[in-house]
C-alpha cells in the first residue's frame, strides 16, 4: 500500500516535469520566432571615414594623407556591405569633404537613423616610427563585445602587432549611442606599415574583414 502511493506520487510528480519542460520549450520556440522575425529587418551600419577635406588626417611617412586612405578602405567596405541582403549601410562621407568636429555630425548622424553599429575608419599616427600596430577603441561597455570582434578580424588581416581593444575618450565612439568602434588599421608614421596601407590587396583583405567582423557580431546578437 505504501510503495503504491509512493509509486503514484512519483508519477504525479514526473507529470508535472514533463509539463513544466512542454512549457519551457514552447517559450524557446516563441522567442526563436521572435527572433526570425527580427532577422528579416535589415542591420544599419554607418561606415565613418575618419577626416576629409581640409582637415588632412595623417601624414604618412610617404606624404599622403590619411583622409585618403580611410574614405579607400571604407567606400570597399561599403560596396561589400552593399552585396549583404541583411545589412542597410550608411556613410558619413562619400567624398574628399571636411565634416567639422564641432558639428558632431559623424554621431549625430548614426543617432538620427538610429543605426545599429557604427565604425569609424583611421590610419594612427606616432612620433616614434617604430611604433606600429592594429589598434579598435571603443568608450561604451555596449561597445566592448563588438570593438573585441572587429579587432579580431581586422589584426588577422593586417598581419600587423596585435594593439588590442581599448577603452578611449573619443567623440564618435563615445557620443553615438550604438555600439561604436573606432579602427586605427595601422600606423602611417611607420614605414612597413604604411607601404601595406596603400597596397590595394591589403586594403581589400581589410574591407573583408571588417564585413566578417559585422556578420560575427550580427550572428552573436540575434
Ligand atoms: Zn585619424
Amino acid at each position: 500500500m505504501r510503495k503504491n502511493r509512493w509509486v503514484f506520487t512519483l508519477i504525479v510528480f514526473s507529470l508535472l516535469l514533463l509539463a513544466a519542460c512542454g512549457e519551457s520549450n514552447d517559450s524557446s520556440h516563441k522567442e526563436n520566432a521572435d527572433h526570425d522575425k527580427s532577422n528579416d529587418t535589415p542591420l544599419k551600419v554607418v561606415i565613418d571615414p575618419g577626416h576629409g577635406g581640409v582637415d588632412v588626417g595623417a601624414t604618412g611617412v610617404s606624404g599622403q594623407h590619411e583622409k585618403d586612405f580611410t574614405l579607400n578602405v571604407s567606400k570597399k567596405v561599403e560596396k561589400l556591405l552593399e552585396q549583404e541582403p541583411n545589412i542597410q549601410v550608411f556613410m558619413t562621407r562619400v567624398d574628399d569633404q571636411f565634416i567639422s568636429q564641432e558639428s558632431r555630425h559623424r554621431p549625430n548622424y548614426a543617432n538620427e537613423i538610429e543605426a545599429d553599429l557604427f565604425i569609424s575608419i583611421h590610419g594612427n599616427t606616432f612620433s616614434d616610427p617604430n611604433v606600429s600596430g592594429t589598434e579598435t577603441f571603443y568608450y561604451h561597455k555596449h561597445s566592448q563585445h563588438f570593438a573585441e570582434i572587429m579587432q579580431k578580424h581586422v589584426v588577422d588581416a593586417t598581419g600587423f602587432r596585435d594593439r588590442g581593444a581599448l577603452k578611449k575618450d573619443l567623440f564618435v565612439v563615445k557620443d553615438t549611442k550604438m555600439p561604436a568602434a573606432l579602427i586605427e588599421i595601422g600606423y602611417l608614421t611607420n614605414p612597413q606599415d604604411e607601404s601595406d596601407m596603400w597596397d590595394e590587396d591589403f586594403q581589400n583583405r581589410v574591407a573583408d574583414a571588417i564585413v566578417e567582423g559585422i556578420k560575427e557580431y550580427q550572428d552573436r546578437a540575434l
